[in-house]
């Protein structure tokens, strides 16, 4: 038995997509065989059926409705998935013997374009690194929107390299990443930090010619150099070989990318993975949600395009002083000028997201209502363009020039389109009278015969004297004449009877069809007509793509800052002074976020004076609760927050602009990936102190806290010393609940003592939030947990057994536990009981503690050998 010339055709493409899960159209629907219709059914919970296909046992087969494909093919590619999207490709009417069909996209995770498989606030980056003896490049682009980017990461050996290129992958959330299989990196590295959909490509892909072919071709340029690129450099590689996967997959509806942002690395502020999650820049720790981070108090973009280039701003801020001066200026001139920004907010709301519009007109998917919505885009160009050219702005003049006033796409869409266009674009319903004068002639044609079936109910009433005769329409039977039960002994004799239903006849008459007839036979027709003449609009604007795409990002920008503005002014901030020294003075703060969110009372404003002379090491003790992490990561965010261009929340600010911003916040744990927090902990602070530089900013929040005492208490402090010596009193924020550790102050250049002010009322403690000089006196976590509710029974054993410990444990020095001890003796005391640690006599529980490898345990194994060393310790 052999099979069927279908399943023939389906099995000659599948040869060609053994990756990919085959969509094969079918009629009104996209069916899968085989194995690809086994793995669909489970996956998409598909009722599996079978077909016939020639030979004895059928073809597994499952299959989805065309109109309603995308939501499935969004659920595959969301699993990882590729699905290739197999289309016929001629008129099955047409056809002689098999329609022609022919794969015309595959779909994965970077390359998605339709609009209910994206996040209009997100863009979808596909990424491509090629790394090979010691060079590594980037490329990575959004296919929705055109754009694309490329970076030579290191031309040699350099150790930093790989951080480098995880910090990138990391800011721009590629969804999938492509690579050189041979290439030494460790990609499983890569994969666990990134989350990405991982494909390794052949050395096919990286064949010198063809990957400058590509490129060539892509940005239509006869030699690199046009495009900055160097040849052989790792960027070429990296973008050579995206741009070949993306023709592979997306066929040829790649016109859309047109313009090559080559960009250096430098020019922005790295932020890690871990920096973006812990200052809660676009999305809250815990419940990943947008209101309560950073992005949820600034958005206030009015474009979707905004929305998306405000991340972008907040995940890479500036560190060019003349660049962020620039925004910064923009920033006051739409603040201070109330009229331009309202104006210029209102004109931006009227704007569609023309950046992913010139993407899908590029595939030759745009639609009529896409049209008219960029023709409407279009309308407030010129006002815009107009409004900026006078301000005293070098930025907003320039975005002004920038934004293109498209008269001619406004022209022809608005001479072609009808206003109110339908989602079909092959139904008709589309052009303008007065557009075609051959469409106008075809229509009028019809016009009388149009208007005979109009009247023909009002007219049939009058002739038969039934009230409620009516006229239709099915695609069945064509235009019919409908009379009710009662009415049946008036029907006219030249009725002919044609359907019969419960409580009504239909009929037609011959003149009836005749007119149909030429309806029909002429509507076919101008659909068609139709059809062709919007493809061609659609083409003649594809003419214009770079156009549109200048301008959208000139909007986009300009959207950001208005938004700055306007959060300026809301919120009341400043505008900060930016320098390239190293200071950062900040007088009465405020954390954006929390100042937005807190409850009862206000906000308490403090204070930041660091600079790497004298105060490079900010200290910070202070009971749990009292505000330390906020005040820390508020001088975080209004750094980047300055950087990025933005006003701050402060009365002054001075920024002595920072390379980098690195923090280790918080018991943040990675325990879903079997590593222990103190490993995370560990390995975030190895990475802080290696990658840091004189210019960086480092935030580091109770450090050492998922270990012993001892140990944490030493890794603190050697990292302390570390800091401020190794690394030539890089500006940090260190906050800790090892009180120990204020003896640094005086001992070691730079560092500065500060504490959080507690008031005590009868007893109770309250928390002032304000930020002091000097260290912290106790650290009143008996208080914090009577707040929390803990009963108060428990609390004066808890009260006793502190009294206890602290006279044990302190008894060489008298000083040391309540009121503030003078430094020197501090020191002394911690000194004293380091050694009288570390002299313990043996004893088997500190053995096996000793004996532990802590990098290697999981969790579950942590807490069945403490319960066996707590059995051990009670023994
Ligand atoms: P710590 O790190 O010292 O334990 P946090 O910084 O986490 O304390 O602050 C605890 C809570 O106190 C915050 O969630 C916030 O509600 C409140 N808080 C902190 N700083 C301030 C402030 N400056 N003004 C008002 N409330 C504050
Ligand atoms: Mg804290």
């Amino acid at each position: 038995m052999a099979l069927s010339p279908m399943m023939q055709q389906y099995t000659k493409i599948k040869e060609d997509y053994q990756d990919c899960i085959l969509f094969f159209r079918l009629g009104d629907f996209y069916e899968m065989f085989f194995e690809d219709a086994k793995t669909a059914s489970r996956e998409l919970e598909l009722t599996l059926t079978g077909k016939n296909c020639g030979l004895e046992e059928r073809a597994p087969m499952c299959g989805v409705p065309f109109h309603s494909a995308d939501t499935y093919i969004a659920r595959l590619v969301e699993k990882g998935y590729k699905v290739a999207i197999c289309e016929q490709t001629e008129d099955p009417s047409q056809a002689k013997g098999i329609v022609k069909r022919e794969v015309i996209r595959i779909i994965t995770p970077g390359t998605v374009i339709s609009q209910n498989m994206l996040k209009e606030t997100e863009n979808n980056y596909i990424a491509s690194f090629f790394s090979r003896h010691g060079r590594t490049g980037l490329a990575y682009c959004d296919v929705s929107t055109g754009e694309i980017y490329a970076t030579e990461i290191s031309r040699g050996e350099d150790a930093d390299s790989f951080e480098t290129l995880l910090n990138e992958l990391v800011k721009i959330k590629a969804r999938e990443i492509l690579f050189n299989e041979d290439c030494t990196l460790d990609t499983e590295e890569v994969k666990r930090i990134t989350e990405a959909y991982f494909n390794p490509l052949s050395a096919d892909y990286y064949e010198e010619r063809a990957v400058q072919d590509a490129v060539l071709r892509q940005f239509k340029v006869k030699a690199l150099l046009g495009l900055g690129l160097e040849e052989e450099s790792a960027a070429l590689f990296a973008l050579g070989a995206m741009l070949l996967y993306l023709h592979e997959t997306q066929k040829n509806s790649l016109e859309h990318i047109t313009w090559l942002h080559l960009y250096e690395m430098g020019t922005h502020m790295a932020l890690d993975k871990a920096t973006i999650k812990n200052l809660e820049l676009t999305e809250t720790l815990f419940e990943k949600k947008v209101q309560g981070s950073l992005l949820g108090v600034l958005d206030k973009t009015s474009t979707a395009m905004g929305g998306r280039r405000l991340k972008q701003w907040i995940r890479e801020p500036l560190n060019n002083a003349d660049e962020i001066q620039e925004r910064l200026d923009a920033v006051e001139v739409l603040v201070d000028d109330l009229l331009l920004r309202n104006n210029l907010r209102e004109n931006l709301k009227q704007i569609y997201d023309f950046e992913r519009l010139s993407g899908r007109i590029a595939c030759g998917s745009a639609n009529g209502k896409d049209l008219i919505a960029l023709r409407n885009s279009c309308f407030v160009l010129p006002e815009i363009k107009g409004d900026l050219e006078e301000t005293d702005s070098a930025l907003l003049k320039r975005l002004g020039r920038e934004v293109r006033d498209l008269k001619e796409v406004y022209q022809l869409i608005d001479t072609a389109i009808v206003e109110d266009p339908p989602f079909t674009v092959k139904e008709g319903g589309l052009i303008k009278e007065g557009y075609s004068e051959e469409l106008d002639d075809l229509k009028f044609s019809i016009r009388d015969a149009q208007n005979w079936i109009a009247q023909l109910e009002n007219s049939e009433r009058e002739r038969t004297g039934i009230k409620n005769l009516k006229v239709g329409f099915n695609k069945v039977f064509g235009y019919f004449l409908e009379i009710t039960k009662s009415y049946y002994d008036m029907i006219p004799d030249n009725y002919v009877r044609k359907q019969t239903l419960t409580n009504c006849e239909r009929f037609i008459t011959p003149e009836l069809k005749e007119m149909e007839n030429l309806v029909l036979n002429a509507e076919v027709k101008i659909n068609q007509m139709e059809y062709e003449l919007f493809t061609a609009v659609r083409e003649e604007i594809q003419q214009h793509i770079r156009e549109i795409q200048t301008t959208s990002a000139a909007v986009s920008a300009l959207d950001v800052l208005a938004c700055f503005a306007q959060v300026a002014q809301q919120n009341n901030y400043v505008k900060p002074q930016i320098d390239c020294g190293d200071e950062i003075q900040i007088e009465k703060g405020r954390h954006p976020v929390i100042e937005q969110t807190i409850r009862d009372g206000i906000f308490v404003s403090n204070d930041v004076w660091l600079d790497r002379k004298d105060c490079s090491m900010l200290l910070i003790t202070g009971p749990n609760m009292a505000g330390k992490s906020t005040y820390m990561r508020q001088t975080a965010l209004i750094v980047l927050m300055a950087q990025a261009g933005c006003f701050v929340p402060a009365e002054t600010a001075r920024i002595g602009i920072a390379d980098r911003i690195f923090t280790r916040i918080g018991a943040s744990d990675n325990l879903a990936q079997g590593q222990s927090t103190f490993f995370v902990e560990m390995s975030e602070l190895a990475y802080i102190l290696n990658a840091s530089t004189e210019k960086s900013l480092i935030i580091l929040d109770e450090i050492g806290r998922g270990t012993s005492t001892y140990d944490g208490l030493s890794i603190a402090w050697a990292a302390a010393e570390y800091l401020c010596n190794t690394k030539k009193q890089v500006r940090t924020l260190f906050a800790t609940h090892y009180h120990e550790m204020t003896a640094l102050e005086g001992k070691m250049k730079g560092v500065h003592n500060l504490n959080v002010d507690v008031a005590e009322e009868n007893g109770n403690v309250v928390f002032l939030h304000k930020i002091v000089e000097g260290s912290a006196s106790r650290s009143y976590g008996i208080h914090v947990a009577r707040l929390a509710g803990v009963p108060e029974l428990l609390l004066e054993q808890a009260e006793v057994k502190l009294k206890e410990l602290e006279e044990g444990i302190t008894a060489p020095d008298p000083n040391f536990s309540g009121t503030a001890p003078s430094k020197k003796a501090e020191a002394e005391a911690l000194e004293e009981q380091q050694i009288s640690f570390f002299g313990f006599a043996p004893n088997p529980v500190v053995e096996r503690l000793r004996a532990l490898d802590l990098m290697t345990l999981t969790p579950s194994e942590a807490f069945r050998i403490l319960e066996e060393l707590k059995a051990a310790a009670e023994e």
